[in-house]
């Protein structure tokens, strides 16, 4: 029963190809996207040239692994030092046409604005060696002052009318077919509503942190209200960065309640906290390396957990600092 309800629920298209879901709003018509992509931010992410010819190399043969394996949609920004890697596997090294591969990347790590949205994008193309990205996303709702050319983005009290000229240019960039679909990340509500309150375009998508630490649901409603689509990051509460990084007693993997229920499921826990999150209708992208775990990650549609399951996952105790990435404030 449980699972003709998601199904009916969930607006998949299930068959050979990884499960879908339609984007609406800033997106083509008809454009879909897979429900499970790889991530690809977190290699190293200081900007130095070891530290980029280490991610390029990483990402390269990680996004060739996870193609060979099936995966079709891949995430990464500006900001992760990796896009040139990306697109030699998805231009030179891999026979999986262009048209099939759902790319994901970034603006707005940097200063933002209207002209420098437009410049990144021209950067991100170049550097994925691609005319166009299937989503292009804000990286994050609050400018960075410094170097933006933007009248609209010269002060700290001009955040809202910043986040406006710099969507006014991810709408430009949809129009002209350089991205099939714009939309934002980090974004809270009130981030949100500015966007709104524009009466023009809505994002796609929001790709916002959510694990069972860190679960916004009023946000995911808010989205879902909007035919927003919720993608979310650190589906796994990026256990490589050690739970003491954030003061937590364990990585979310390593809890008990997570292992028990992925014993009786005979799935990892990883597989475990990503379907709870399928579940609730998100989309997902967790990061791997690791071909044994990509092919786990891709592996999650042949069980369900239980509705008492789900809510124990959702009221697992929560840290002090429940989040991986910095809040973004409501300003
Ligand atoms: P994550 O996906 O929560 O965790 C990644 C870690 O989990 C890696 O250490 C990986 O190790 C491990 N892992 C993956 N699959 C596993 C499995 N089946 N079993 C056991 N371990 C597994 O972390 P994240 O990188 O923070 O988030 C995912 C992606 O979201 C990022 O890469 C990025 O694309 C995006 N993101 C976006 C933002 C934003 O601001 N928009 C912020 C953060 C992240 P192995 O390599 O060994 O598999």
């Amino acid at each position: 029963m449980r699972t003709l309800i998601i199904a009916l629920l969930i607006p998949l298209t299930l068959g050979a190809k990884m499960p879908s879901v339609d984007l609406h709003n800033a997106a083509k018509p008809g454009l879909q996207m897979p429900v499970m992509g790889i991530g690809t931010c977190g290699y190293a992410i200081s900007p130095n040239e070891k530290a980029e010819l280490w991610n390029n190399s990483v990402a390269e043969k990680a996004v060739l692994a996870w193609l060979n394996l099936g995966g079709r949609r891949i995430d990464t920004s500006l900001d992760y030092l990796d896009q040139p890697g990306i697109g030699r596997a998805i231009r030179s090294q891999t026979a999986v046409p262009r048209e099939e591969i759902f790319i994901t990347s970034k603006v707005g790590g940097g200063p933002l604005g209207y002209n420098e949205t437009l410049d990144q994008l021209k950067t991100i193309l170049a550097q994925l060696n691609t005319s166009y990205v299937d989503l292009l996303l804000i990286h994050w709702p609050l400018p960075v002052w410094s170097n933006s050319r933007d009248p609209a983005c010269q002060h700290e009290s001009q955040a809202r009318a910043c986040r406006q000229s710099s969507w006014r240019a991810m709408e430009e960039i949809f129009h002209s077919g350089r991205a099939l679909a714009v939309g934002v990340s980090n974004f809270e509500m009130s981030h949100l509503q500015d966007i709104v309150d524009m009466n023009s375009l809505l994002p796609a998508v929001n790709q916002v942190e959510y694990h069972p630490y860190w679960h916004e649901d009023d946000l995911v409603a808010y989205c879902r209200d909007k035919s927003i689509v919720f993608n979310t990051y650190s589906p796994l509460g990026t256990p490589d960065w050690g739970p003491d990084h954030r003061g937590w007693n364990s990585s979310i993997l390593d809890l008990p309640l997570i292992r028990d229920i992925a014993c009786r499921h005979a799935k990892s826990p990883a597989q475990v906290l990503l379907r709870w999150a399928l579940e609730k209708k998100l989309v997902l992208n967790p990061r791997s390396w690791n071909e044994k775990h990509m092919a786990e990650n891709l592996d999650i549609f042949d069980f369900e957990l239980t509705s008492d399951e789900a809510r124990q996952i959702d009221d697992v105790p929560k840290p002090a600092n429940p989040k991986v990435c910095p809040y973004p404030s409501n300003k």
